[in-house]
């Protein structure tokens, strides 16, 4: 019996191996590719993924930050700037996919999970104590299974779980192409009055060519895209001859925005695209898949460790299923204004001038960076990711990002409040106590895991035990 089966080894499912591994958990990873394929189509990490990352000591390795000013766009209007709600850490970081999943796997060997490639699960059954999963045609049994398989999520559908929400209109095209005549396009994103046509150019070699067609959704999905295909689709949108030769991984996708009705069944937990899909406006899918995994873990092994209080791993459904909405809505809102038809240009211009408003850029800027995300956790003033202080301590100068390395709760006292500390203690296997001085209006902050702010001595009236026993469960025995 296994404590946990993470049910694919995409980016999401690892990480979450690695935030298990951390709490002591070792989960099972299952994946069915015998070798990573390798395949990136992310490319683009927003802030808060970062700073979720820099809280465990990760940010470096997954690939090139970018500090400050960052233009983005909304819809293919380039007028945001991404700075503006970064709180001092990345704007955006460049980060490949199949980089970012190699370095969670080799994390999450390393804190003791077990992956096993070449694994393909085709089957699921709920049980009153476990679950079993069919595997390469034999059965293996789990307390908990977690479905991070992507799209068409086996677990998801055997678990008999909906996703809802709206089927595709958009056809989409991408590869990887020599173009002949790199500069008869113009690069970036380009709307015509018959689609879009994205190109991010390398005129000495592989350029990536997208393509938005929104005469019609694909007929079938898993046909192969062949280069004339792409090729076709191209001359169409851009209404000039685009000549191109040398395809690599062509790939066709719509623009279908569905949505896991529930994030958990019983022992069942879905987390990343198995929870929710949407077209790849402003680069939010994996991001929000990542903040999954990292809302997930600590509760999950808490669950399995059998310290986790009533109810917190059902706040996992209460916390990411509104922010998965969230994103599936903005999207869905990018797409419209990216309609071709020219009787959308004014809503678009309209758009544009509303972006140059600094509350409006950093709404939009907040909201695709995910900085915005903030949780109900039932105290005033909490419920946000806690701002990486620079702490004074006794053993010396740290950011509060880095004591967080170690994936723990923590009080964070800035006050000298040893009745705080007292009452902390009593959670020591589970809390740290940190004690210092650094700028901000609190005596004291209870961090969760995930880095959220769970409790504020600013609260006047909410008292920190009733917190601590919400989100970590009764105190130590004595
Ligand atoms: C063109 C494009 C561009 C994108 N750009 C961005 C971007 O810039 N930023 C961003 O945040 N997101 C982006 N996304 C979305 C992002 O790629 C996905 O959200 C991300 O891949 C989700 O990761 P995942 O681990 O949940 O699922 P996946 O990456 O799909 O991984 C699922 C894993 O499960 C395995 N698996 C599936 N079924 C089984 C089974 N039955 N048994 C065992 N293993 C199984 C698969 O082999 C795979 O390894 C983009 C998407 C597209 C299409």
């Amino acid at each position: 019996m296994f404590e946990v089966v993470v049910v694919g080894g995409g980016p999401v499912g690892m990480l979450l191996a690695a935030e298990l591994g951390l709490q002591g958990v070792r989960p099972l990873v299952l994946e069915r590719h015998r070798v990573p394929t390798g395949e990136s189509k992310a490319g683009t990490l927003h802030a808060r993924t970062a700073q979720s990352l820099d809280r465990r000591g990760l940010l470096e390795a997954v690939g090139r930050t970018t500090y400050g000013s960052v233009s983005f766009h909304f819809s293919g209007m380039f007028g945001l700037d991404l700075g503006a709600v970064t709180d001092g850490g990345p704007s955006i970081v460049g980060s490949p996919q199949a980089w970012a999943e190699q370095v969670f796997a080799r994390r999450a060997a390393a804190l003791g999970a077990e992956i096993r490639r070449g694994q393909e699960v085709t089957g699921l059954v709920q049980h009153d104590g476990h679950v079993t999963l069919t595997v390469n045609g034999r059965e293996l049994a789990a307390r908990y299974v977690v479905g991070a398989d992507g799209a068409r999520s086996v677990v998801r559908q055997a678990a008999g779980i909906p996703f809802a929400g709206t089927g595709a209109r958009v056809a989409a095209l991408m590869g990887d192409v020599r173009l002949l005549d790199p500069y008869g396009v113009p690069p970036g994103y380009t709307r015509t009055p018959r689609g879009w046509i994205i190109v991010w150019l390398n005129p000495a070699g592989h350029s990536r060519l997208t393509t938005y067609d929104f005469r019609a959704p694909h007929a079938d999905r898993e046909a192969p895209v062949t280069l004339e295909e792409l090729q076709a689709a191209a001359e169409h949108i851009a209404g000039r001859p685009v000549p191109m030769a040398d395809p690599r991984g062509l790939s066709r996708y719509g623009d279908a925005a569905l949505q896991a009705e529930t994030y958990r069944q019983g022992r069942v937990l879905l987390a990343g695209d198995a929870a929710h899909v949407h077209f790849p406006w402003g680069g939010q899918g994996l991001n929000t898949g990542l903040e999954d995994a990292f809302n997930l873990g600590w509760k999950l092994a808490a669950e399995a460790r059998g310290t986790a209080p009533d109810g917190l791993l059902d706040s996992y459904h209460a916390e990411r299923h509104p922010v998965g909405a969230r994103v599936l809505w903005n999207v869905r809102a990018q797409t419209a204004l990216a309609d071709p038809d020219p009787a959308v240009d004014p809503l678009r211009e309209l758009f544009a001038e509303l972006m140059r408003f600094d509350q409006v850029n950093e709404y939009l800027s907040g909201m695709i960076s995910a900085v915005d995300t903030t949780y109900d956790v039932g105290v005033p003033g909490a419920g946000r990711m806690a701002a990486d202080l620079e702490l004074k301590t006794a053993g010396g100068e740290l950011r509060l990002a880095q004591a967080l390395h170690g994936g723990r709760g923590l009080l964070l006292d800035l006050a000298g409040r040893d009745d705080l500390v007292g009452t902390a203690a009593r959670w020591g296997s589970r809390v740290d106590v940190l004690r210092g001085r650094a700028d901000h209006v609190a005596d004291a902050l209870l961090v969760r895991p995930d880095g959220y702010v769970a409790w504020t001595s600013a609260a006047r009236g909410h008292s920190l035990e009733a917190s601590l026993e919400r989100w970590f469960g009764a105190p130590d025995a004595d």
